[in-house]
């Protein structure tokens, strides 16, 4: 099994990363062969800023590393240092209907918080198309929020090859019968972890780089407190009427809890009479005791940048192998010489 999925270098990670597709990325490793990328040409519709872009980058796959991800095992690189992609952008988005972009929930959502809505926002979902059918990907790990974007793949990679490959057949993807020809693209499946699917930001909207309400996993010590002591609660008091559940501060909580103390914490909370103070002060010792091996590993790592760009210049060549072999399928299956 091919496993792919990226992160784009857009700010700094943040938990949601980590439980909506980071902590699978890790887990998936050792079940196939990962493919795992910073997403900085993706990031470039938001940073707008060289040098941050840069370092964000640098940051992401320090992210990536920190968090468990072993270079030995998966292939680490940077979107950027496979051009291929930007080929197969191209040539994939001719066959593309319009309609299918303007219907992008993501899309929508960002222009709604005010972010420009550009060409380049606008045709992302494009470039993850190719980002992921580059490298031949059966099973990609993400958040909810990128469901429509992998089912937007697969359904290009059906035109794509209907259009271009002689005896395929969308019902046999595969080329598995007898006179039917195996697609050149080859569909991807979205890999979602339903209980985290989507986690809440600080002002209860879903957690984001670009929305500013994250709790970054590698953020100083005394701004993720402020941001937790922050997280958004009603104005009602605790005790009466009893505290909604539908609050992000109570799905922190049961995100970031071992479950026997989440059990604790959920029945007071629905007793109510426990201020939510106390119940902040309980996720941030929660947010140390899950995230400071890894913090740790993040500042020994980030002292050798030498070793980082090593670990990105092999990831890259790996990676440009499969991509450099699909790319000569697809030039030669639509007349590019
Ligand atoms: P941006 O705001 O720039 O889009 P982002 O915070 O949404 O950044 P992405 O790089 O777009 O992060 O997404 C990386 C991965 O993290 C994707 O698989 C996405 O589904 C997942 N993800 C992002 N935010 C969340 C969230 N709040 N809950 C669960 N998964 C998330
Ligand atoms: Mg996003």
């Amino acid at each position: 099994m091919r496993i792919l999925s990226g992160v784009q270098s857009s700010g700094r990670l943040h938990i949601g990363n980590y439980y909506g597709a980071m902590r699978q990325f890790v887990q998936l490793q050792d079940q196939g062969e990962a493919y795992y990328f910073i997403a900085n040409y993706h990031a470039l519709n938001t940073v707008r800023d060289p040098k941050l872009a840069q370092e964000l980058t640098r940051d992401a796959a320090l992210t990536y590393l920190s968090l468990g991800l072993d270079p030995k095992k998966a292939v680490l690189f940077r979107q950027s240092d496979v051009k291929e992609v930007a080929e197969l952008y191209w040539i994939l988005g001719t066959v593309v209907p319009q309609s299918n972009l303007e219907r992008a929930h993501s899309y929508k959502d960002k222009v709604a918080q005010g972010i420009s809505p550009d060409f380049g926002l606008f045709a992302y979902p494009v470039l993850m198309a190719a980002d992921i059918l580059l490298y031949s990907a059966d099973a990609v790990p993400v958040g909810k929020d990128q469901i429509q974007h992998i089912e937007f793949a697969r359904d290009w990679a059906v035109k794509f090859n209907t259009q271009y490959v002689p005896g395929y057949d969308p019902a046999d993807p595969e080329g598995k019968e007898r006179g039917h020809a195996p697609g050149i693209l080859k569909l991807p499946a979205a890999h979602v972890q339903e209980s985290t699917a989507t986690v809440p930001g600080i002002d209860g909207r879903k957690m984001s780089k670009s929305y500013g309400n994250t709790l970054e996993l590698f953020g100083e010590e005394k701004d993720i407190k402020k941001r937790i002591m922050s997280i958004k609660t009603d104005s009602t008091p605790v005790e009466a009427p009893k505290p909604t559940t539908d609050a992000p501060l109570y799905d922190l909580l049961k995100l970031m809890l071992p479950a026997s103390e989440f059990a604790e914490v959920d029945a007071t909370w629905k007793a109510g009479g426990k201020g939510y103070g106390d119940y902040k002060k309980k996720l941030l010792e929660a947010f140390h005791t899950t995230f400071t091996p890894a913090r740790q590993r993040y500042a020994e790592l980030r002292a050798d940048p030498g070793e980082l760009e090593r670990i990105l210049q092999d990831g890259a060549q790996r990676a440009r192998a499969e991509a450099t072999r699909l790319m000569d399928q697809v030039r030669k299956a639509v007349g590019i010489p």
